[in-house]
């Protein structure tokens, strides 16, 4: 699809594709039978994928990983060794608009699974209202065991859901589609992290011009520094130290 070649990072092959690439690969998977899933790469998620052989090889199975930070991108500018510049950041926020325009034209049925009861269902309301002829074929909340997630993909299958957002967190939500995503039934499943919130306005994502400028963390971090100051103020000098590393074990294999 693309000439451009990708960059990996903690051992993870990025695709270096713009959002409508993605979109488009997207759209051709649903109209595939298979189960498909893509997950999205940041600082923190690489520098867990890094710690975590469990994680890495699940994010580096995936049928397509994109970056979705700033930082990211920006390392495999910086960092020619990487393997590839990448284009842009193509973040799950942005994929999932995408694709539910798309479901809601083509007659594909969603469905979400992530994020408290009450918000899932607040994010549902706002996607009928915002694509008033998309079909949400269900959503469920996010706090369920995991013995219980082998019925919560029968629910979806259920459903007859075409597409899957999931809203877990990271890794959850990567784990549990590699696991049990091909038993939903749907042909496309994506992790969204905490965009059900954002979605049912619990959170506000951060304006354009700071997502550009790789800021959008400095937003998050102001809306919730309880929760997020270590994941990003610890994360990001730890990132610095993660794409010396990275430099470093590109530098050897170039060697060997
Ligand atoms: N969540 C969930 N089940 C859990 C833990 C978390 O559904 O067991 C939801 C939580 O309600 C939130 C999302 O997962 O909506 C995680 O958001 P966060 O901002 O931590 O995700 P990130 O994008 O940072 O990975």
């Amino acid at each position: 699809m693309t000439a451009r070649p990708s960059p990996t990072l903690a051992g993870i092959p990025v695709a270096n594709v713009t959002l409508d690439e993605a979109t488009a690969r997207i759209a051709d998977w649903l109209e595939q039978p298979g189960f498909r899933r893509m997950a999205v790469v940041n600082a923190a998620i690489l520098l867990d994928a890094e710690r975590d052989d469990a994680f890495r090889a699940t994010l580096a199975a995936a049928d397509l990983v994109t970056a979705d930070g700033m930082a990211v991108v920006w390392a495999t500018r910086w960092l020619s060794r990487l393997g590839g510049r990448l284009a842009e950041r193509v973040a799950a926020p942005d994929v999932m608009e995408a694709v539910l325009a798309q479901c809601e034209r083509r007659g594909y049925r969603v469905y979400l699974l992530g994020a408290t009861a009450e918000a899932v269902a607040a994010a549902g309301d706002r996607l009928r209202q915002r694509f008033p002829r998309l079909a949400v074929a269900g959503e469920r909340d996010g706090y369920f065991a995991e013995a219980d997630s082998a019925a919560v993909a029968a629910a979806i299958r259920a459903a007859r859901a075409d597409a899957l957002f999931v809203a877990l967190g990271s890794p959850r939500q990567e784990l549990w589609l590699a696991r049990y995503g091909a038993q939903t039934g749907a042909r496309f499943a994506l992790g969204v992290g905490g965009y059900f919130d954002v979605l049912a306005g619990r959170r506000r994502r951060a304006p354009r011009w700071m997502q550009a400028s790789g800021l959008e963390w400095a937003f998050r971090l102001a809306q919730e520094p309880r929760r997020l100051w270590r994941r990003y103020l610890v994360g990001n000098a730890a990132f610095l130290c993660f794409l010396a590393r990275e430099w470093r074990r590109a530098s050897e294999r170039m060697r060997a």
